[in-house]
């Protein structure tokens, strides 16, 4: 269920069925020296993607860059600006209502992309109210859905790593990623072994308080294993929080 991967008659099909649609949201930054570039992307994707096949939910592109200035100082990372960021998921939402897509759930894999999305959510809203858009064309609903905040997931990743689960680079995401990806499990030595915790600021002020990237997190505690029941719950908790905006008013 995936857009990318259907031809344009059978997106047309699926609109006869369903004006929903998911579009994982993710960054491409660095996760200390054992986490992928891309977890804030595969995140989301995995569990859309689940969820999507699972309960028949068309899933979008995964938009692949977001907020992500104060990683900058690690080889690999990049950023959008918010004004950039904003403009490019308007449209990225306007393309989407275009084709008669009423219902758009964003999965974000991303803290630092929260502010902008909604800053984006509200410039789509302005673009209706001010009748920017084609009178005749169905408004519209956006939802931000952080999939750390599903339905089960916090409490799961609190009894799965009561300590040292912190809050960049954890071994919550990381155990997801190296479910997704096996093949790039990565191994290194985690010095201290328990991440320090702090503010988040500009660039060279976060390589500064957190040498390896890492805030307050133990990622090697993550496996695949653990990985795989996160991802499980997860697409649970989407496919019930995806049901009821699909047939909110
Ligand atoms: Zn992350």
């Amino acid at each position: 269920m995936r857009l990318h991967l259907m031809s344009w008659p059978e997106v047309e099909a699926y609109l006869e069925t369903s004006k929903g649609v998911i579009v994982p949201l993710g960054s491409t930054e660095q996760h200390g020296p054992t986490g992928l570039m891309g977890t804030d992307c595969i995140c989301p994707e995995i569990i859309a993607t689940r969820a999507g096949d699972k309960a028949g939910i068309l899933v979008g592109p995964t938009f692949p860059v977001g907020s992500a200035q104060h990683h900058m100082a690690f080889p690999g990372s990049m950023t959008l600006r918010p004004s950039t960021f904003i403009a490019a998921l308007c449209d990225w939402i306007h393309s989407l209502a275009h084709h008669g897509f009423t219902r758009v759930l964003v999965l974000n894999g991303h803290g630092g992309n929260v502010a902008s999305v909604q800053a984006a959510f509200s410039e789509v809203y302005a673009d209706f109210s001010l009748k920017r858009r084609g009178a005749d064309e169905a408004s519209l609903r956006c939802l931000l859905v952080n999939w750390w905040e599903l339905k089960g997931v916090m409490q799961l990743c609190r009894q799965l790593f009561p300590v040292g689960h912190g809050s960049h680079a954890t071994p919550s995401e990381v155990a997801v990623t190296y479910f997704a990806f096996p093949e790039a499990i990565k191994s290194a030595t985690l010095e201290p072994k328990i991440a320090p915790e702090g503010p988040i600021l500009d660039a060279a002020d976060y390589r500064r308080r957190f040498p390896d990237g890492r805030i307050g997190s133990d990622p090697s505690l993550a496996t695949p294993e653990l990985g795989e029941k996160l991802v499980a719950c997860a697409v649970k908790g989407l496919i019930e929080t995806y049901e009821r905006f699909r047939v909110a008013d």
